[in-house]
This record gives C-alpha cells, sequence and structure tokens, in this order.
C-alpha cells in the first residue's frame, strides 16, 4: 500500500447508513423560480414567478395558481437543461445558493451540514429531486458543492475515507489519483430528477403498463432504486448484511413527506424487512435538521 496516503482502514467498522436528499429547501436554497400565473382580485390572471419552497406551500391552489398556457413544462422551464451547456443553469444557481451560504447571508437549508457530513464520510447517497435535468448535470452540481463546502481537512478526510472503502471492499493497495477516486465515488452514488426525460422512460420501462405517474410516485420509484442499489452493492462485497442498513430520506414537501412515509409503510418495509428507514420532514426551517420520523426498524431479519 502506498504509505504516503491516508487509508481510513476503520470504515469497515462503520454502521450502514446511507442518505436520499431532495436538493431544493432541504439541500441548498436556490434561487431557480417557478414561472405561474397568480388570480387577480379583477378576475384577470398575471405572471407570477415564485420560489421552490413558496410552491410547495401553494402548488395544490389551483384556484389562485395556475401555469401559464397551462402547460407545466413552461412553469418549470428554469429546472430543465437546456442549450449547449446544459449543465451551466443548475450550476450557476448552485453556486449563488452555496456562496450565500458561506457568505453567511442565509442560514444554510436543514440538511446542508447532513450532506456535507455524508461527503466527508464517503457514503453512499442518493439525489431525488422534481428537477428535469440529466442525472450528470445533478452529479455535477454535487462536485461543485464538493469543491466549494468541503475544507481542505474535510476533503482530505474524505480521501481516506474514501481510500479506506476501496482496500476494504475492493482489495485495493495501489490508489489512483483524487479525481479518479472521486470520479468512482460519485459514480456510485444515483441522481435522479424525476420529470427529466430519461428518467420517465426508464421509470416507464420498469413499471408494469409503462406507467410513470405523479411526482411522488416518480420519488418512490427513484427511492427503491437507491434501497435496491445499496442491497446489490453490499451484497457484491460480500457483506452478510448482519448489522443494520439504514436509510434516510429528507424532503422539505410536506406531500412528498407523507407520499414517501405511506409507501415505506406499505410496500419498502415488506420488501426490505431488514432495513431501518427515517424520514426528516425539513418543511420547518426552524427546526434544524428537520422532524425525524423512523418508519420502520425490523432490524434482524436478514
Ligand atoms: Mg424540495
Amino acid at each position: 500500500m502506498d504509505l504516503q496516503l491516508r487509508v481510513n482502514e476503520r470504515v469497515v467498522d462503520r454502521d450502514f447508513k446511507y442518505y436520499i436528499f431532495d436538493w431544493d429547501d432541504n439541500i441548498l436554497m436556490m434561487p431557480t423560480r417557478i414561472h405561474l400565473e397568480k388570480l387577480q382580485p379583477d378576475g384577470s390572471w398575471a405572471p407570477h414567478a415564485v420560489s421552490t419552497a413558496l410552491f410547495a406551500v401553494i402548488r395544490r391552489d389551483t384556484v389562485n395558481y395556475r401555469p401559464p398556457q397551462n402547460n407545466w413544462e413552461l412553469a418549470f422551464r428554469e429546472f430543465r437543461d437546456r442549450g449547449e451547456c446544459p449543465a451551466e443553469a443548475f450550476l450557476q444557481d448552485t453556486r449563488t445558493a452555496i456562496n450565500a451560504v458561506l457568505e453567511g447571508e442565509v442560514p444554510p437549508a436543514p440538511s446542508f451540514e447532513t450532506f456535507r457530513r455524508t461527503l466527508t464520510e464517503g457514503r453512499l447517497f442518493a439525489i431525488v429531486t422534481a428537477r428535469g435535468h440529466a442525472s450528470d448535470t445533478l452529479r455535477k452540481g454535487v462536485q461543485l458543492f464538493m469543491e466549494m463546502v468541503l475544507t481542505v481537512a474535510e476533503r482530505e478526510e474524505m480521501m481516506a475515507n474514501l481510500r479506506g472503502y476501496r482496500y476494504a471492499y475492493d482489495g485495493l493497495h495501489n490508489f489512483g489519483s483524487d479525481d479518479e477516486e472521486i470520479d468512482y465515488y460519485l459514480s456510485l452514488n444515483r441522481y435522479h430528477a424525476v420529470t427529466s426525460p430519461t428518467f420517465k422512460e426508464w421509470m416507464a420501462d420498469g413499471s408494469p403498463g409503462g406507467v410513470v405517474g405523479s411526482s411522488e410516485e416518480r420519488k418512490q420509484f427513484a427511492i427503491r432504486d437507491f434501497v435496491e442499489h445499496i442491497v446489490h452493492i453490499l451484497q457484491r462485497t460480500g457483506e452478510p448484511l448482519r448489522r443494520p442498513v439504514s436509510v434516510g430520506f429528507s424532503d422539505d414537501d410536506p406531500a412528498n413527506v407523507v407520499a414517501v412515509e405511506e409507501y415505506i409503510r406499505t410496500t419498502l418495509s415488506r420488501h426490505f424487512p431488514g432495513v431501518k428507514f427515517v424520514v426528516y420532514d425539513t418543511s420547518d426551517p426552524d427546526t434544524a435538521k428537520g422532524r425525524k420520523i423512523v418508519v420502520s426498524g425490523q432490524l434482524n431479519l436478514f
């Protein structure tokens, strides 16, 4: 083994804890706007752009708000990849949102610190968002977060952990460059933007009758994919799954939280009886890290 490089071999003693993060208002308060129309007192409709945080509150209010030309694609145009540099708008908004936190202009969103710790520890995670970007766009956003938010010490700790996992589970003694190891780590994680054309195609392929469903149902599909992904990785590494596996899910949209809680209770906990699921409702910005709900915790069945 290369002795100059720090390798944290103790990662093998760690618990199997993984996270699924919503992006907007959970990891970052993005400046991206949703373009709606709002009913005026005289009965006419006027353009009205709202933040994602406000949208989470008003999205069921179809009396007072509607998408332009009754077309949700127009309302969410800033949440899609566009033009010759498809990821650029997302990366620019991500940069702006991170800078606002680093410069102390706004407090970090509820799961900002958990995400930072997840990266530092080199743990597997998924981003599951109602945005419509390509997976690769979200992955670039994660990489930007890593570059901008992690301190030098945290980055070194992350590298030692990533090498530790490679050593313990892949039997690696000679490691790639930092960039190569980060690339490998990022490739193990999942990046699901559930309104993207590729996500819809992929879900249609994997669903009875090709149904892609509502935004909540798509998030459920993405969550299930991640849990299966984790279980496959643990099986591949020869881990007998004798230690508890826990999967945390955080989202600031109460409708998503309710839908996911229900989905875990009725479906996921049956398919994965050994997994402990924890849901973090981060809708209240005054509750640091959100309200924690343990949905299922039958730990000894693997
Ligand atoms: Mg959100």
